[in-house]
């Protein structure tokens, strides 16, 4: 490692106006302790573990370390079976929701929320470490052991196996085979012994592998890579890699939601027409109520500063609260959040803000708003050279946001059913007044709609 080029960056870093010199000493720190592994992809949990720091500290530092040339950022896919790295992009416009994991030999569409999980490593020009990154298997696939061996060495494990099917594999290599455990178990004193060459290219020697339940010795033999391993997991793999069973990771859809990651990254969108699915993300829509009224009353210069007052004030609270603004039609925002929970803090502290800016003003220039919220299932997708969501659940969210009236927050019942939403709404002053049946336009069958108002005072 260069350290005289990472002082050198880093001191760039400390300098930078409004940098958050706790975080990147925790960075620093972080650096100094950390092993060669676990600097291959750097995990931002894993830093903010270490200093006590939250990701709202450490992630803006990395992506201003990134344009500063101290760090590289990688997009890496994850198989949802396996969990392995299936792929992985420097840049948000050459990433593909369209993936195949070669372990498990399945295709898959990569959840942006689940699947996609931003890293980053030291720049190569500070540290080149040339190590194809893997990532450790979770407890879920019943580990059983692994070893990593280099080159023209030979490496051995001692274990137990009992009956069943097991799949051995090198996550760096991509190598695999097939491991069965059947037949009449030996006995306590005889020692089974397997021995697995690994050739050049993505091939063991052995593609299947059948032995006695029992005592067995599995040596590998690497004559085709700098380093190559066995992992030895269960055959029988999950559908879907629950998420709390894998070690936190910083997943795509967070880092676009960080304010930095606009500012530094708002030009890395997808390519056109590539979509990347999202199992659950919250959005919302905002609209001026009577805006007709207040272009013709105000004139346009005045009622577009007033607007553009409104739209100030829902950023910052956007942004506040861990959300992102979309894109504003006429006078409307769409924004889109990582819970229901920061949505709604977001909605609460701009009505508040606007309530109190319109105290002091005139009836006729009083902003009136009203905001509809979804959570459910969408596509990232560019338009325009922007991010933006497409898809049912932000039509719906547009629908039910139409039925709000000034300073009313109308909500789904996805968003309903959310415990940690309505705790927050109660803590928030707000009173859920009407629940009632619509038709949607656009939307089959008849959708469930809460109206809410903040009490007086909150
Ligand atoms: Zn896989």
């Amino acid at each position: 490692m260069d350290t005289n080029l990472l002082n050198h960056k880093i001191s760039k870093l400390r300098q930078r106006l409004g940098a958050n010199v706790v975080a990147i000493d925790a960075i620093k720190n972080w650096l100094a302790t950390s092993d060669t592994f676990q600097r291959v992809r750097i995990n931002p949990y894993q830093v903010g573990e270490h200093s006590g720091l939250g990701l709202d500290a450490i992630v803006p530092e990395f992506l201003y370390g990134v344009t500063a040339g101290l760090f590289d950022m990688h997009w890496d896919i994850h198989c949802p079976h396996c969990n392995m790295i299936t792929a992985e992009f420097n840049n948000l416009a050459d990433t593909s929701g369209d993936c195949f994991c070669k372990i498990c030999e399945f295709n898959f569409d990569a959840d942006f929320s689940e699947r996609v999980k931003v890293t980053f490593s030291l720049s190569k020009e500070i540290e080149d470490l040339n190590i194809i990154p893997n990532c450790d298997y979770p407890a879920e696939l019943n580990p059983k052991f692994n070893m990593l061996v280099n080159f023209n060495q030979t490496e051995f494990v001692v274990d137990t196996l009992t009956t069943g099917r097991y799949r051995y594999f090198c996550p760096i290599t991509l190598s695999k085979g097939i491991l069965v455990v059947e037949g009449e178990p030996t006995k306590p004193e005889e020692l089974e012994s397997i021995q697995i060459k690994q050739l050049s290219g993505r091939d063991f020697d052995k593609k299947e592998i059948v032995v006695r339940p029992g005592k067995i010795k599995l040596e590998l033999t690497n004559l085709g890579h700098a380093i190559s391993g066995i992992y030895v997991i269960d055959d029988n793999l999950l559908d879907n890699l629950p998420l709390d069973k894998i070690p936190p990771r910083l997943s795509g859809l967070q880092l676009i939601h960080f304010p930095a990651y606009k500012r530094l990254f708002g030009n890395q969108v997808l390519s056109e027409r590539e979509q990347i699915k999202i199992r659950a993300v919250t959005v919302i829509f905002t609209d001026i109520t009577g805006s007709t009224r207040m272009y013709e009353q105000l004139g346009d210069a005045k009622a577009y500063n007033l607007v553009r007052d409104h739209f100030d004030i829902f950023f910052k609270a956007i942004n506040h609260h861990g959300g992102t603004e979309i894109k504003t039609i006429g006078d409307a925002i769409m924004a889109s959040f990582i819970t229901n929970k920061q949505a709604l803090e977001a909605v609460t502290e701009a009505l508040i803000n606007i309530k109190e800016y319109n105290r002091h003003r005139e009836d006729t220039e009083k902003v009136k708003v009203k905001v509809g919220m979804h959570r459910g299932s969408a596509v990232l997708v560019n338009l325009n050279n922007r991010l933006d969501y497409f898809g049912r659940t932000i039509n719906k969210a547009a629908r039910i946001q139409n039925l709000s009236k000034s300073d009313q927050l109308s909500f789904s019942e996805d968003v309903y059913n959310d415990e940690e939403f309505l705790s927050t709404l109660k803590y928030n002053g707000w009173l859920v007044f009407q629940k009632t049946y619509e038709d949607l336009k656009g939307i089959e069958g008849q959708q469930v709609v809460y109206k809410a108002k903040l009490l007086e005072g909150s």
